[in-house]
């Protein structure tokens, strides 16, 4: 069976055994990859602390075709991401991209571009000292972005009429004219503030009142993917 190395960052760990954990990461090649690490719930493991959520890791793994779990060989810890797990506020808005990505990547499907945008909002968030919520915000529309699902905002998602000056937004795919069907009303800041998200590729842009952008762009982010976002809740019950 050939081995694998790669670069990986871990999105999720499910217990399997007393002594195992299925460790789901994201790869630039592979896309998703599912792995059972062994061994890692033995006391004094030094894989537990290397496998822990958001880490960016060096795997290697032995592959099998068409097997829904492969199994890890190594794994060695690249960055840990301790600016983002040491703030609360980081860590909880941070969960919201990364169960976006387990939840859009496929298995098996080479995922470059995500996987840089992915890492890229990481070690970004670890650095950011503004609104923790808006650079969520801006880590979304640029995953939502690079995974094909980026929304229309200047021209009117219903008629495809140029719009300066969005009415409504469309959870189906964008900004509205006046004239067409939207979800919910859009008010000039918010316009303003969607296109300063996903227009800006290297930072997060300073934008005014996140919150008000908030709903938005999270049930735009489900209904692209059509899956529930479970983080949605956590945050909810935090900040609200
Ligand atoms: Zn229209």
């Amino acid at each position: 069976m050939p081995q694998e190395r790669t670069e990986a960052v871990v999105l999720r760990g499910v217990d399997f055994s007393e002594t195992s954990r299925i460790v789901t990461f994201l790869t630039p090649d592979r896309g998703r990859l599912a792995c059972m690490a062994r061994g890692v719930r033995r006391k004094k493991s030094p894989l537990a602390s290397t496998l822990d959520t958001f880490n960016r890791v060096e795997i290697v793994y032995y592959w099998k075709d068409g097997r829904a779990v492969q199994n890890l060989a190594e794994a060695a810890l690249l960055d840990g991401f301790g600016g983002i797990k040491a703030d609360l506020d980081k860590a909880t808005f941070a969960a919201l991209p990364l169960e976006l990505v387990y939840k859009a990547v496929h298995e098996n499907e080479p995922s470059l571009e995500l996987y840089a945008t992915f890492v890229h909002g990481l070690e970004s968030l670890t650095r950011w000292e503004g609104d923790a919520r808006a650079h969520m915000l801006w880590q979304v529309l640029q995953l939502m972005s690079v995974a094909g699902f980026e929304p229309a905002l200047d021209t009117c998602v219903a008629c495809g009429r140029d719009v300066e000056t969005p009415q409504g937004f469309a959870y189906e795919g964008g900004v509205t004219c006046g004239a067409c069907r939207s979800d919910v009303r859009l008010t000039p800041e918010q316009a303003a503030g969607l296109r300063a998200l996903a227009g800006s590729r290297d930072g997060c842009p300073a934008i005014k009142n996140p919150a008000a952008l908030y709903p938005l762009v999270h049930r735009y982010a489900a209904r692209q993917i059509e899956a529930d976002l479970r983080s949605v809740r956590v945050i909810d019950q935090m900040f609200i």
